[in-house]
């Protein structure tokens, strides 16, 4: 029998282990500075955020609020993608030359959502919810396709028999946090109020489920893989009260996509390459997603060489019976745990913040970089870092 002077000793122990997480949580926000997302991107590489919800439907801020967050975090492009409502004339008229805003919608169907980039002002949707339909009249209209959070716990992608979408999310903020468990998300909770960059980085995970769909698409044909960050700035806590949960500004500096556009475009000036020249680029595969919040990916290098011909990320190149694979991770982030990937299996796992290779024979290599949590409350367990688009090494 537990008597009840040894009980109370347990639960004054108990509580006292509890202050002192807490404590050294709070502290630890205090303590651990995570470098601010800065604009230290290539010549040809624009840095943005895709997939953000405004007003318009369930987000808390306006386009302008978006736009301001967007210019706060150094962003070159914004891809705002409100539920099943196209943006406006007017709304798009807020972008400035060197932060063009992709107009996009999410469409919400019986299969699923996704995302349709690059939509017209003027796009009326058919009046239906079958998901192949809206594919097909989103494709008319020329938009770049996206599956949406397709493995998300509570709206998933169910219609995997159509092929009649061009890429899909890989990451999803938003599925990506209600899959993280009670204590990163108590973590999270109490970090958020004195460093909000580092709560989110708790509540990243590697999304193992999108991962492996998305390889077995690859053989089949090339598919954009994206990352999102279906902010909302919004959690409902019920009886009609919210919370601008996570913010817009802490939220656009998660996920963001580093795309590579060409060097014609912005009329020779990458700097200004527009929203059009932008999508041309994602549609291509030609970009890849870093977690910024963890450390800046800006400048971040993929490339395999074969002959003469070399390429990166959404390239295809021929195998020239010999080829090399390169990739080059900005040098201040601490220890990168570099993974190449060859028709969905792993081929090269190193510590290194660079590697020079040779590859072992044609096949869709791509790649997976981790960098440990900072801090002590998340356990320095590898967290997914950056990842790329494919680079096609073709036999014939
Ligand atoms: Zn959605
Ligand atoms: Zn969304």
């Amino acid at each position: 029998m537990v008597s009840r002077k040894q009980s109370h000793k347990l639960l004054a122990g108990i509580l006292l282990t509890l202050f002192f997480v807490v404590a050294g949580i709070l502290l630890e926000g205090r303590l651990v500075k995570l470098p601010m997302v800065s604009k230290g991107e290539s010549a040809n590489e624009r840095v943005g955020v895709i997939h953000v919800h405004t007003k318009a439907s369930d987000g808390s801020g306006t386009v302008a609020d978006v736009m301001a967050a967007a210019e706060k975090d150094n962003l070159s492009f914004i891809a705002i993608t409100d539920h099943n409502v196209a943006m406006t004339e007017s709304d798009l008229a807020e972008d400035p030359p060197d932060l063009p805003i992709i107009s996009g919608i999410e469409v919400g169907t019986t299969a699923g959502h996704f995302l349709a980039l690059g939509i017209p002002a003027s796009w009326v949707p058919p009046k239906t919810n079958n998901d192949r339909e809206l594919l097909a009249s989103a494709r008319a209209v020329g938009a770049f396709r996206v599956l949406a959070h397709p493995f998300h716990p509570h709206t998933p992608w169910t219609d995997w028999k159509t092929s009649d979408f061009d890429g899909m999310e890989i990451w999803n903020e938003d599925a990506a946090w209600r899959q993280s468990n009670f204590f990163d998300i108590m973590d999270a909770l109490l970090l958020y109020g004195e460093n909000d960059q580092l709560a989110l980085v708790r509540l990243a995970s590697t999304p193992e489920d999108n991962f492996a769909k998305w390889d077995e698409l690859l053989q089949q044909r090339p598919v954009a893989g994206i990352c999102a960050a279906d902010t909302h700035a919004r959690l409902r806590l019920g009886f009609g009260h919210d919370w601008r949960f996570p913010g817009y500004v802490p939220s656009l500096k998660v996920a963001r996509e580093h795309v590579l556009v060409s060097s014609s475009s912005g009329n020779g000036n990458p700097s200004l390459a527009s929203g059009a020249e932008i999508l041309d680029a994602l549609r291509n595969g030609h970009s890849y997603c870093g977690l910024d919040s963890l450390y800046p990916a800006d400048g971040f290098s993929f490339h395999v060489s074969s002959g003469d011909a070399s390429g990166g990320p959404g390239d295809k190149l021929h195998w020239s019976g010999a080829a090399r694979l390169r990739i080059s991770t900005p040098s201040g982030a601490t220890s990168p745990l570099i993974k190449i990937f060859r028709d969905g299996r792993e081929i090269t796992e190193k510590e290194a913040y660079t590697i020079d290779e040779p590859l072992p024979g044609p096949g869709i290599y791509r790649t997976e970089v981790f960098l440990r949590q900072p801090g002590w409350s998340g356990g320095r367990r590898w967290t997914l870092w950056v990842f790329t688009n494919p680079v096609y090494v073709t036999s014939q």
